[in-house]
């Protein structure tokens, strides 16, 4: 649908073409969007109860409340052209109606008489008794539904409704499928929206007309009465972009805006004291950085010279070597003599941090200090006042170091690693934290690093708010971790290969889907049990050990620690290990009903293994209930790319996959999914720069109700969540 195609025919219009327009309709103000269902004059108070327990509470509400679908029924037939054994529609007068009892217990019939100018109808229903008070003789039906010969031939009807002279909005067409739920079915959504259609002008145009122009986006009444009313799939998909760029283009403005804010809001130091430090950590390298990192490297160095605190994510799939190019920004930092911070998600992270960045950064003389909550009193105090007085030139930690009242006098950059499941909203309550911790008035630079490959699609929309540098490859001389899917019969192989592998000097992973029998999802086999079947059985000569996160903290650190002193030969394993545990030693990884992990997800956790000098082998067992899950694993085992991956990852299974849900949750993206409309966000994203170039305060006349989208949107993006 464009700007000069016809708008949708209301209900009840004719639809053999010879309806010529809307009836003047009053362009009622934003008002009527808001008003109560319950308010509405065409809404049964019964319906405005339910509609509003569903979470439906306005007019608008309603308009916003899209199909999932649409079946496309064809037109009603005469009753005499009805062909049994084919789900059809017929129209015609009712005659009669009675109620039958059966010999089958609890089962009662509705059988009705229905007559058009053609022939008879019978027309059946199970167990709906009321139905014979609530039709009267004389109305005119439309039923739908499987049609069986007789004579007169009769139809076992599936949905039906009463029509006067309009036309049918549950039994021909394509009728909408909305999302429903116990209390609000799917078809009482479609009553409402039958009801409220009038008000769909009532919408608000945000979009500039020329924007929509040059695009050949429908107005936003016009879209969303394709939606709820489309005449074809053409209306539907014309439908769905609109509403998906105006979306989109919103967001894409409310990060951009927050962007700017952001950096305008604190001045941070500027980190251009030299390269003296990073040159020396360079020439004692054992190996060239490669392309991607040279590039990651110059990206933020440019950044930390400026006087605004940069915000950036870096991403580099597990062993693209972002510890170096983080290494090389602390060293930046110590020459202008400002003091870093590096935050992970676990302790014991935060010591294997620490241990490869006192190894890097050893050639310039920079130490780095541990702080967490496994330091004795004493020593804590000492490191807590290298920190206070400024000796200290790089502290590691957990977050909790952001909130328990570490005092760095001249914290210049802070690098957060491994934190991808991370919302805007979070993102900015940390760098509040960090403005608070450093004190003067300057903001510390913010570095991001995550091992997960996002697509291009998810950096625009969740980390919009971010400037992206992604380290594609590997070093030289790293191969991927070759993946096997195999099946059930190809167990005691892969039991043997392990062993084998073991008997060799080397370790091995098994990951299962969830940690004890007992959990409340739905199954998958559990590390509990898995670890007791395999340390009685195939691996009964060997040391087996088991980390889940039901285990207490030391617990689980200490079958990690174990397992990475070589002291144990296999771990068994929930998703834990997914996040940065470092065994170089470890070459085999067996997942457990892969199919119930995202693609993302097994991507990570395979990077686990191979990552020494010996090359890993992941072998995948999974049985796939549908199609997707089969392309998924298929495609795990053809590709080792992860930004591949996470691309199709998100085309199949949606953002949730790859975020997590509490972030992808975040999104809140209404209309558009982001696997299906990478053209429309693309569009946006660059919509949005042109936008604001010409009018960065969005304050011209054709901007204002743009403006104030973006500003609902800003605020909502910027809301706290709880954790
Ligand atoms: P990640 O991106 O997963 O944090 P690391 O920084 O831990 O990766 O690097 C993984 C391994 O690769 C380390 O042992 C590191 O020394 C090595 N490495 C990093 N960069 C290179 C390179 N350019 N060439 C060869 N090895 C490299
Ligand atoms: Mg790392």
């Amino acid at each position: 649908m464009t700007l000069s195609s016809p708008p949708v025919p209301p209900l009840g219009a004719p639809r053999d073409g010879s309806w010529d327009g809307p009836p003047p309709l009053p362009r009622p103000g934003p008002a009527v969007c808001e008003q109560p269902l319950a308010e509405h004059p065409g809404v049964r108070a019964g319906l405005a109860t339910a509609a509003g327990r569903f979470g439906l509470l306005t007019v608008g509400d309603v308009l916003a409340h899209i199909p999932v679908r649409y079946e496309d029924y064809e037109a009603a037939v005469p009753v005499a052209r009805l062909v049994p054994g084919r789900e059809q529609t017929a129209r015609a007068r009712l005659q009669s109606i009675r109620v039958q009892r059966t010999r089958r217990r609890g089962l009662r019939l509705v059988r009705a008489r229905l007559r058009d100018d053609t022939g008879l109808l019978e027309a059946v229903w199970f167990n709906q008794d009321w139905l014979a008070r609530s039709l009267s003789e004389g109305d005119e039906l439309m039923v739908r539904g499987k049609v069986s010969a007789g004579s007169p031939p009769s139809m076992s009807v599936k949905a039906h409704e009463v029509v006067e002279g309009g036309g049918g909005v549950h039994t021909e067409g394509l009728v909408p499928v909305y999302p429903g739920g116990e209390a609000l079915p799917p078809r009482r959504v479609r009553d409402l929206a039958v009801a409220v259609a009038r008000s769909a002008p009532c919408a608000i145009e945000t979009l500039p007309a020329e924007l929509r122009a040059e695009r050949g986006l429908p107005s936003v009444a016009d879209a969303l009465s394709a939606l709820h009313f489309p005449r074809h799939r053409g209306d539907v998909s014309a439908g769905r972009r609109r509403m998906a760029f105006e979306e989109l283009l919103v967001l894409q403005l409310a990060l951009m805006v927050l962007q700017r804010r952001e950096a305008s809001r604190r001045a941070a130091p500027r980190l251009a004291g030299g390269t003296s430090l990073r040159e020396l950590v360079r020439m004692a390298l054992p190996f060239t950085l490669t392309a991607g990192q040279e590039e990651a490297i110059a990206d933020i160095a440019a950044d930390l010279e400026e006087p605004r605190p940069m915000r950036r994510l870096l991403q580099g799939e597990v062993g693209s070597g972002k510890t170096i190019v983080a290494a090389l920004a602390i060293c930046q930092a110590a020459e202008a003599d400002w003091q870093s911070a590096v935050l992970v998600p676990t302790e014991v992270l935060a010591q294997q941090h620490t241990r490869t960045l006192d190894e890097l950064l050893a050639p310039a003389g920079i130490r780095p200090v541990l702080i967490t909550g496994g330091i004795a009193a004493a020593e804590r105090e000492r490191r807590l006042l290298e920190v206070s007085t400024g000796t200290a030139p790089v502290v590691v930690g957990t977050q909790a170091l952001l909130s328990e009242g570490v005092d760095f006098p001249r914290l210049g950059l802070v690098i957060v690693d491994e934190q991808h499941r991370f919302g805007v909203a979070q993102r900015q309550t940390l760098a509040e934290q960090v403005a608070a911790l450093g004190g003067a008035g300057e903001a510390a630079h913010l570095l991001y690093m995550t091992a997960t490959p996002i697509p291009r699609t998810l950096a625009l929309t969740a980390f919009g708010d971010l400037r992206v540098s992604a380290i594609r490859g590997r070093p030289p001389g790293r191969r991927a971790v070759e993946t096997r899917w195999v099946r059930e019969d190809e167990r005691e192989e892969a039991y043997a290969f392990t062993r084998a592998q073991i008997r060799d000097g080397r370790q091995a992973f098994v990951i299962c889907p969830r940690v004890d029998e007992g959990d409340d999802d739905e199954g998958g086999r559990s590390a509990v049990a898995e670890a007791e079947r395999l340390a009685e059985g195939p691996f009964a000569d060997l040391s087996v050990g088991l980390a889940h996160g039901g285990l207490r903290g030391d617990d689980k650190r200490g079958a990690m620690e174990r397992f990475a002193a070589g002291e144990t030969d296999v771990l068994v394993a929930t998703t834990v290990v997914e996040v940065g545990i470092d065994v170089p030693n470890a070459t085999v990884m067996i997942i457990e009903d892969a199919d119930r992990f995202g693609l993302a997800q097994l991507h990570q956790l395979r990077g686990r293994v191979g990552r020494g000098e010996h090359p890993g082998l992941c072998v995948v067992f999974g049985e796939p209930a549908t199609d997707d899950g089969e392309r998924r694993l298929e495609a795990l085992t053809q590709t080792g790319d992860g930004f591949e991956l996470a691309e199709l990852d998100l085309e199949i299974r949606g953002e949730g996959s790859i975020l997590g849900r509490r972030q992808a949750g975040r999104g809140d993206l209404h209309f558009a999914r982001l696997g299906r409309d990478t053209k429309a966000l693309n569009d946006a994203h660059a919509a949005a720069a042109e936008i604001l170039e010409r009018d960065p305060e969005l304050d011209a006349a054709e901007h204002e109700l743009l403006g104030r989208a973006v500003e609902a949107r800003f605020d909502d993006l910027t809301r706290a969540i709880e954790a």
